[in-house]
């Protein structure tokens, strides 16, 4: 019975998934039509059409890269990995986003800790949590990526100074495509959550007392 229960479940994700696909792709699809209709009955604003159908083929080609992330059987290619060294390849690969908004991305590590991990998709995860961050900073200010060592467990955080997480976007986090955001895929943390699962990471997240929200990843340390 539980191995139904459980076959049923990741059943009822893929139905979910792929309802919500058909609808997040059938609206730039019908908006690419609708423009592709008007430039067919000879339109005058070219321009500003030819804009916006880019930025629907976009936002299609968006969500398909990131599916395609999801549905990837995840290869494990696992080894020892050091935490600060990844942490400090991502801040890299976000600084000059974090610059010009007037954020600045703090590493503290207190570790020379590492994990057992594939690389690139821990990788991913800092990518998704940090921009994360630096979308919800309207303010400038800091993220502060912190990793430190408790109990044989390595606790990555990634903590900002933006807008927070209502009551009703808790609920709601890791839902695939839900989003606040016009451009936004609603897709980050859902792929988040599969990478963490498949490591066998816990992942937290809550509201700073005084600004902000905090992203927790909690590993075991590796031999
Ligand atoms: P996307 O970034 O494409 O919207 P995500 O899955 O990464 O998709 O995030 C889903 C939603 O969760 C965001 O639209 C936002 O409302 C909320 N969220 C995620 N991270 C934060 C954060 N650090 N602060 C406030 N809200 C956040
Ligand atoms: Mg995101």
């Amino acid at each position: 019975l539980d191995d139904i229960m459980i076959r049923s479940e990741k059943m009822n994700v893929a139905g979910q998934l792929a309802a919500s696909l058909v609808h997040e792709i059938r609206n730039p699809l019908t908006s690419l039509k609708g423009f592709l209709q008007l430039l067919q009955a000879g339109a005058q604003h070219k321009e500003e059409y030819f804009h916006v159908m880019i930025e629907e083929v976009e936002k299609i080609e968006s969500i398909t890269s990131e599916l395609l992330f999801i549905s990837k059987p995840l290869t494990d290619n696992r080894s020892k990995e050091s935490v600060t060294k990844m942490m400090q390849d991502v801040e890299l690969l976000l600084q000059s986003q974090a610059n010009q908004k007037d954020i600045q991305i703090k590493l503290q590590s207190s570790t020379n800790a590492s994990v057992l991990c594939d690389r690139s998709q821990i990788k991913q995860v800092l990518i998704n949590l940090i921009k994360n961050a630096i979308e919800a900073m309207e303010q400038p200010g800091k993220i502060i990526v912190e990793a430190k060592e408790a109990d044989q467990k390595i606790i990555i955080s990634v903590i900002d100074e933006g807008c927070g997480l209502s009551e009703d976007i808790l609920h709601r986090l890791g839902e695939p495509f839900f989003t606040t955001k016009t451009s936004g895929t609603g897709l980050g943390l859902l792929i988040t959550k599969k990478i963490l699962h498949n490591h066998d990471a816990d992942f937290h997240m809550y509201n700073n007392e005084h600004k902000g929200s905090t992203f927790e990843i909690i590993f075991s340390k590796a031999d």
